[in-house]
């Protein structure tokens, strides 16, 4: 294996990533892993189906993965990330299939404090600055939110009304679409929420 061979941008070779994550799963299969442990009855339980309890629409930042900040085990989230936890047509699909499949009780839209999706989309509001063009098609979908942003605060200040304004944006999204309605009507329930990296705290809105 090459390893040494690699682009200075990144930090280990791509072998060394893919080893990590076969040496990861073999802590999972071994029951060492750092995190929850293998529970071989309970994946009995799950291969005749899935029966989620909540789907979640959060970000793809490695900081904020749902399983392990909501300590659930597999089978029991429906995930869907996408960075800036926005909705396109992939994503809409895809809370359909949870809707007409899953018949998930709850929904949850995650964003995570210093989300770097919704600075870029802050960028581009403020300074006019673009991305890459299949970014810059995530910031189009986030810029909207800020229409009832207050300028003036600090740019700290700012991001974070930004990320909540983001969440609420997408929560509004699924609330009015056809889909939403129905699940609404169904009694089930749409939420948005919050997640702080510094003190691993969801704060649901
Ligand atoms: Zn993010």
């Amino acid at each position: 294996m090459d390893v040494s061979n690699f682009h200075p941008r990144f930090t280990v070779s791509p072998d060394i990533a893919l080893e990590r994550l076969i040496e990861g799963n073999e802590r999972f299969l071994q029951k060492q892993t750092r995190m929850p442990i293998l529970q071989t009855r309970l994946l009995d339980e799950q291969s005749g189906g899935q029966q989620p309890y909540a789907t979640i629409l959060g970000c793809s930042d490695s900081r904020v993965p749902p399983e392990l900040i909501f300590d659930a085990w597999l089978g029991e989230l429906f995930v869907i990330r996408v960075a800036g936890n926005v909705v396109g047509p992939a994503i809409f699909g895809t809370l359909q299939y949870a809707t007409r499949y899953l018949h998930t009780p709850l929904y949850v839209i995650l964003g995570h404090e210093g989300c770097g999706a919704v600075d870029a989309a802050l960028n581009y509001r403020l300074e006019g600055k673009h991305q890459a063009e299949q970014i810059q098609v995530l910031l189009e979908e986030i810029v909207p939110s800020f229409e009832s942003l207050d300028y003036e605060v600090e740019r700290d200040a700012l991001l974070a009304c930004a990320v909540e304004a983001n969440v609420k944006q997408t929560v509004h999204r699924l609330t009015v679409s056809e889909e939403g309605q129905t699940q609404l009507a169904l009694g089930a329930k749409l939420v948005g929420a919050v997640y702080d990296i510094r003190t691993g705290k969801v704060r649901f809105l």
